[in-house]
């Protein structure tokens, strides 16, 4: 017997002895997901399968059905028939659709209480597909659906010892709970078998195409020469790279946080150097934000993603040793500052908490952190230790084009840099000797430069200070890095895209809030609905994007209208919601009034464009009263109060 045929054995055995039934008993796999993993796209009779296999599914026909029929495509007719879909749609999206939702569907069980959590697994299975395809892509593979599939699946194997495992993965989870070891290493200690093991296992015995069940296999340890997948290291490597970065984004398969290693081959295999990782990603972000809106699945959390985050980039800290730096520096120098950076998500605290740990760790007389303005084409203190510091320099621009040519040069070649030349200036005022310089790079960009002198005490700096400080400064920039991500998430996670307003969470979330005020403000707050007239009929008559336009048109009017101290937000479609305080029924009316007449104004001027469609609302606003007892019985109120409105013959008021 050949090594491999050993190995494929020893898995097989271990894989029975550790699972509560044998594979081929499992009900793990929906039957329709693995002829969906079977068809390919390659004939034209194929779409008469899928329709078919989507027909046999109620549930997976109703989403398809669902999703051809949203706003998204505008189609003047309903779609009621699975095929019509299919042609819309086309086969791969649909395909994906339909092995999403059944997977779902099947497989992952949300249970509150499990150390593993198979909802936070299902987004990484997701994320991983969805950028393992968008990388096959990127690099013309001849089959990016079939890498979505892979990646969709490369985890499988911890499904199937979670749910039937003689010990679960969460067991696995809890026991391995604070330990070094590796995840892989770690797994086959207690289970007998890794979860790239399990899973191939599973993928041999249910016939899964050969090309998915390697890639499975090998996507954390890259095919030997002697392996019989040696073939597929390509595809491998895709998932391989897709799984890493899903892990640094913060989107590992568990909250455990044992990130994988990046294959050192990895470059070998793919071009990376030819992928744009900044376009991929964010098409892999908003491609995330439309499964989950389809779906209806709620991920965990910003609070998760947040903390899984910080908590990888620590793991991170410990684990990476600094460039270029010898052992000995190591083993004596725990700096508190390579880790402060990832304490919080919110620039205004990672700089300062990790200028104070610098000055700590190496006591410098001073340091300053300035920030890269791009627009203006130079450098801005805009932290500095200490804190006294700030009064005189946050005003002056330090000009790049005036910088001394060796600091540029520093620059360009981002490194840091000892000046001790009395010649060469760089704050003005600073008349040092000696100072250093380390540039900030946030995904290989200069974001800042960090400055740092011993002043008017004129002791050297350290010789080792560029090594040791080296490390600390690119944690800040990962850690800035993600406090920019984060921001951005959270931005997206309360703001409406389309018209910029707050979304129906952040109405929820202020009425809220106000809801917990006393009587006295309480009693003069109003709540109005705003609904456009005939939308439907305008959409179907100016076009979905004119109605887009239409819904920014409104947004930006209720901006002009309102008070800074008053509330507004898109509810949902076409309707808005507007929380006015210090108000009475009168100021209310008065209010709501001027919004509709300026609404009904500016439809007309553009009537030319709107095919003489005429562009009105209905407003329906309820004030406060005892009776209500939360926010949303005020809003109901307003709710119906529109309605009224709107039988009233549109394009009014009502006030409640
Ligand atoms: P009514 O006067 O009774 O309110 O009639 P209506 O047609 O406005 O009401 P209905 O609720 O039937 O239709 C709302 C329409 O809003 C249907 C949908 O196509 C459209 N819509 C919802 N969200 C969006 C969006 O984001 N963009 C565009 N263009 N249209 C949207
Ligand atoms: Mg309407
Ligand atoms: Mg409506």
């Amino acid at each position: 017997m050949t090594d491999n045929a050993d190995q494929f054995l020893a898995i097989n055995q271990a894989a029975d002895l550790i699972l509560k039934h044998k594979v081929e008993r499992l009900q793990v796999f929906p039957a329709a997901a693995l002829k969906l993993l079977r068809l390919t796209n390659d004939e034209k009779t194929k779409v008469g399968d899928l329709s078919q296999l989507i027909e046999t599914e109620p549930t997976l026909a109703a989403k398809v059905l669902r999703n051809v029929n949203s706003a998204a495509f505008a189609l003047a007719h309903k779609v009621t028939s699975i095929k019509r879909a299919v042609s819309i749609l086309g086969f791969s999206s649909v395909r994906q659709l339909a092995l999403n939702q059944l997977l779902y569907n099947k497989l992952i069980h949300h249970q509150a209480n499990k150390e593993f959590d198979q909802l936070f697994f299902w987004q990484h299975c997701l994320f991983v597909a969805s950028l393992s395809r968008a990388i096959a892509k990127a690099l013309n593979h001849q089959d990016p659906d079939l890498m979505y599939c892979a990646g969709l699946m490369h985890d499988i194997g911890k499904i199937v010892l979670e749910t039937h495992g003689k010990v679960s993965y969460s067991d696995f989870l809890v026991a391995c709970k604070g330990d070094e070891q590796t995840t892989l290493k770690g797994e086959h200690d207690f289970f007998g078998l890794n979860h790239a093991e399990m899973g191939f296992v599973f993928c041999q015995q249910w016939d899964i195409p050969e090309q998915i069940a390697a890639i499975v296999y090998c996507h954390h340890e890259l095919p030997s020469n002697d392996s019989p997948y040696v073939k597929y290291t390509n595809d491998i490597s895709i998932v391989h790279f897709a799984n890493y970065i899903a892990w640094m984004q913060g989107i590992g398969s568990t909250t455990l946080n044992n990130p994988p290693e990046l294959h050192s081959d990895i470059s070998h295999h793919l071009n990376i150097q030819n992928l744009d990782l900044e376009t991929l990603l964010s098409n892999v972000d908003n491609e995330m934000q439309h499964t989950r809106e389809f779906y209806g699945i709620q991920f965990p959390g910003l609070n998760k993603l947040r903390a899984t985050l910080i908590e990888t980039a620590l793991l991170l800290s410990h684990c990476k040793k600094p460039i270029d730096s010898s052992p000995k520096v190591l083993a004596n120098d725990n700096f508190a500052s390579l880790t402060v950076p990832h304490k919080s998500l919110d620039a205004d605290k990672i700089v300062p908490w990790t200028l104070a740990a610098i000055q700590a760790d190496f006591k410098f007389e001073r340091i300053v952190f300035f920030e890269v303005k791009t627009k203006q084409r130079g450098l801005l203190a805009s932290y500095c230790w200490p804190e006294s510091l700030g009064n005189n320099l946050q005003k002056q621009l330090i000009k790049i084009e005036s910088l001394p040519k060796v600091i540029l040069n520093g620059l360009r070649e981002r490194k840091a840099m000892v000046i001790n030349d009395t010649q060469v200036h760089f704050v003005e005022g600073f008349n040092v000797e000696e100072f250093l310089l380390v540039p900030v790079l946030s995904q290989n960009r200069l974001i800042a430069l960090l400055y740092i002198d011993n002043g008017k005490r004129k002791t050297a700096l350290a010789s080792n200070c560029i090594t040791q400080i080296t490390p600390i400064v690119h944690e800040l920039g990962v850690a800035l890095n993600n406090a920019k991500r984060f921001q951005l998430e959270k931005r997206r996670a309360e703001v409406d895209a389309l018209t910029g307003l707050l979304n129906k969470r952040m109405v929820a979330e202020y009425l809220t809030a106000t809801f917990q005020e006393d009587k006295e403000q309480l009693s003069k707050v109003a709540v109005g609905f705003i609904d456009i007239d005939f939308f439907k009929k305008f959409n179907d008559s100016c076009g979905h994007e004119a109605g887009d336009d239409v819904l920014k048109i409104v947004a930006q009017i209720m901006q002009t209208l309102t008070r800074p101290s008053d509330f507004i937000g898109r509810y949902g479609g076409e309707e808005f919601v507007f929380v006015l305080r210090n108000t009475t029924a009168k100021g209310a009316q008065c209010y709501a009034e001027r919004i509709r007449l300026e609404i009904e104004r500016k439809g007309k001027i553009l009537e030319q464009r709107f095919h003489g469609h005429a562009l009105t609302i209905s407003i329906g606003v309820s004030l406060y009263d005892q009776k209500f007892s939360s926010y949303k019985q005020m809003i109901e109120a307003a709710d119906a109060a529109m309605y009224t409105a709107k039988h009233q013959g549109r394009n009014c008021v009502v006030v409640v």
